[in-house]
């Protein structure tokens, strides 16, 4: 049976680091609290319920959140100003544009906008670049979580066979780019992808984020792989008064018995995206009011 890599506990561990992180360094350099704004445009319900769990978790750590709250039809030119009145706002450390946004808008233009030493999502060009080159930056907290994960269950991917099924900019390219760092032989699978079973089967670290249900059982886990569910779906009640459950992209009964470790959905990599958000937040903070060069975020928080 595998070990699960449970996202809530490591998250717990890295919100109590930074609250004493944050409470000591305000202490000794008398900095203001680090503040995050989120710009959201809209009102998608599943993006409610991910700022609201954002604003929960800085509210615990000693950071101040706020949100900027513009209608679904507002225009482009609405959300560039707010993004720059937030990047000239010194009480604002990181600013994050929740996703995904009215498809009116141009998100990317907008990602490009946000001031990069703010850029707490770690999705703006230069912070992407500060990646591929493998220098010091903000990370893309999704990916960053799964590191963390990997390292503190004792994970070295040095010499694994890895694939990540999924290659979007904000999940699948910046984690393979991670895992190739930390030393792994990495395969990046898509849609497009042929006989995606048999590079499933060779693997030996599994990160799904294809963003569909169900992908990965039994017959596509190789005996004993690290299996990492990015995957988050919203499963419909099946009768009135029971509660929408959350699954992955792993069909994790099935999986769990085979895997040698495994992310549970939810409280697996959820956990862990906010809680690199927080650091992020804070390495941008530290780094304004004299904290020192900023680290990658995976390794800010605990040590
Ligand atoms: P996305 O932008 O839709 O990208 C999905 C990727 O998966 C694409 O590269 C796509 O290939 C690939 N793909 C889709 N179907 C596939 C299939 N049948 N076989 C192989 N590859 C397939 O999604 P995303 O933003 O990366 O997110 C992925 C999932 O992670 C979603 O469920 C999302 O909700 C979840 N997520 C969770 C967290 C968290 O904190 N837990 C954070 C972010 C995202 P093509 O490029 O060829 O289209």
């Amino acid at each position: 049976m595998a070990k699960h890599l449970n996202g809530r506990l490591l998250a717990a561990r890295y919100e109590a680091s930074l609250r004493a992180s944050i409470a000591q360094h305000r202490a000794s350099a008398g900095c203001p609290p680090p503040g995050l704004a989120v710009v959201r445009v809209g009102d998608d319900p599943a993006s409610g319920v991910y700022v609201r769990k954002k604003a929960q978790a800085c509210g615990r750590v000693g950071i101040e959140s706020r949100m900027v709250h513009h209608v679904a039809v507002a225009s482009q030119q609405e959300v560039l100003e707010s993004i720059h009145q937030l990047n000239a706002d010194p009480s604002c450390d990181g600013i994050l544009v929740q996703l995904p946004v009215p498809s009116t808008l141009d998100a990317r233009q907008l990602l490009l906008a946000v001031d990069p030493a703010k850029d707490v999502d770690g999705l703006h060009p230069l912070n992407l670049g500060r990646l591929v080159r493998g220098e010091p930056g903000l990370r893309s907290c999704t990916p960053a979580g799964v590191m963390a994960l990997l390292a503190h269950g004792g994970i070295a991917p040095e010499g694994m066979r890895a694939l990540v099924i999924g290659r979007s900019v904000l999940v699948g390219q910046p984690m393979g780019i991670l895992l190739q760092q930390a030393n792994a032989t990495v395969t990046v699978a898509h849609s497009r992808t042929r006989d995606l079973s048999d590079h499933c089967r060779q693997a030996e670290l599994l990160v799904v984020a294809a963003g569909q249900p169900g992908l990965v059982g039994a017959d596509r886990v190789r005996p004993g792989a690290v299996v990492v569910d990015v995957g988050i779906h919203r499963v419909p009640p099946r009768q009135q008064g029971e509660r929408a459950a959350l699954c992955g992209d792993v069909c994790f009964a099935a999986v769990e018995p085979l895997a040698s470790h495994i992310t549970p959905v939810p409280g697996g990599v959820g956990p862990m995206t906010v809680a690199m958000l927080l650091c992020n937040t804070v390495q941008a903070w530290r780094q304004r009011c004299g904290g020192g060069a900023p680290r990658p975020a995976e390794t800010d928080c605990l040590h």
